[in-house]
């Protein structure tokens, strides 16, 4: 009769001890970041209308994802909902308000990853999807293909039903003049010895033709991580470039056991450090932590030459945003709902 009543009395002990641990299992916080390029962003040539507008444009970004993560969906509508925000706003250089090719023409990157099951997908060189985050998603979810390309994947988004829109859509008179600045200083000869000039960099004179690259990682109330970047590329990109914010891997990466990772910045480092990638495997082979992998592979990127920055955030709502330049437009919600947005150095 006694060992069965500390039996009892151990067994309602337990379930006492478990109940709350397994409910705080089931909850882990949720929480969203954003970027929108990184640069040379000088408090000193901003005005502060400027910089007004951008904080908003980001707070509205963030408070769109929150309601999204909030309502218990999934960390992939949160960040495809936050990005598609940033692509319909013409200051930053995704979707409307993209940069110019060196031929005067708009082509978009964007990928999306899901952390859980690691299913991804991209567009590269669209010209007509309003939303190419949209049509990443949609290349994830509707095709058996991860990566789709050029007017391929303009029919492929417009035969999956997304909004189709006139190529002008895209032109603001902001990234158009932009673009005229570069040609000035740029040929294929200038080029040419710039790159000799510098072995081992690459040949792009003025990097910061190139700001404004969005992306966003999430934490669901689920658990499952998220990842989504979308980009105009850079100004005076030529014979069909191609960024890091399409690769996966390099750009872009989601995985629930290590981390959600977007970048920005010159994305030719990016692809041959294969960046978000080699952040993912810092933590899963070296242990290391979100903030210690994501200082590591910025410096990579630094050492090489290159320039820019990222965020990223782990399983259990640790972020960073890591970034060797003057500034990057960047901000953060968290479970409780509380909005931090950033653009400079401290
Ligand atoms: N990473 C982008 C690219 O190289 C540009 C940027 O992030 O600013 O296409």
């Amino acid at each position: 009769m006694k060992a069965r009543f500390s039996y009892l009395f151990f067994l309602v002990s337990w379930i006492s001890f478990l109940t709350p641990a397994m409910a705080q299992e089931k909850m882990p916080s949720y929480v969203l970041v954003i970027h929108g390029g990184a640069g040379t962003i000088l408090k000193k040539n901003m005005t502060p209308e400027k910089e007004a507008a951008y904080k908003a444009s980001l707070k509205k970004a963030l408070e769109t994802g929150y309601r999204v993560l909030q309502s218990g969906a999934s960390s992939l509508d949160a960040v495809e909902a936050t990005v598609k925000v940033l692509e319909d706003d013409s200051l930053f250089n995704a979707g409307k308000g993209a940069v110019f090719t060196h031929d005067g023409r708009n082509e978009l990157d964007a990928a999306i990853m899901n952390g859980k099951t690691k299913a991804a997908g991209a567009v590269a060189g669209v010209t007509t999807v309003r939303n190419p985050i949209t049509a990443a998603r949609a290349v994830m979810e509707k095709s058996e293909h991860v990566m789709l390309v050029g007017p391929g994947a303009d029919k492929f988004a417009k035969e999956a039903g997304l909004v189709i829109v006139d190529p002008s859509y895209f032109r603001t008179e902001t990234r158009w003049n932009d673009l005229q600045r570069a040609l000035k200083d740029d040929s294929i000869a200038a080029l040419k010895t710039h790159v000799s000039n510098s072995p081992g960099k690459l040949g792009i004179k003025n990097r910061d033709y190139k700001f404004g690259t969005v992306g966003a990682v999430a934490l669901d109330k689920q658990g499952n991580l998220a990842a989504a970047t979308s980009t105009g590329g850079m100004t005076d990109k030529k014979f069909g470039r191609i960024g890091d914010s399409p690769i996966i891997g390099a750009g872009t990466y989601a995985n629930n056991e290590t981390a959600a990772i977007s970048c920005t910045g010159w994305g030719e480092f990016y692809i041959r450090n294969v960046v978000a990638y080699d952040l993912s495997a810092l933590m899963e082979y070296k242990g290391y932590t979100v903030q210690q992998a994501g200082k590591t592979v910025i410096k990579k990127v630094g050492d090489m030459g290159g320039d820019g920055g990222l965020i990223a955030l782990d399983k259990k709502g640790n972020m960073t945003m890591s970034f060797n330049t003057e500034g990057m437009y960047r901000g953060s919600v968290t479970k409780d709902g509380k909005i931090e947005v950033f653009i400079y150095k401290d």
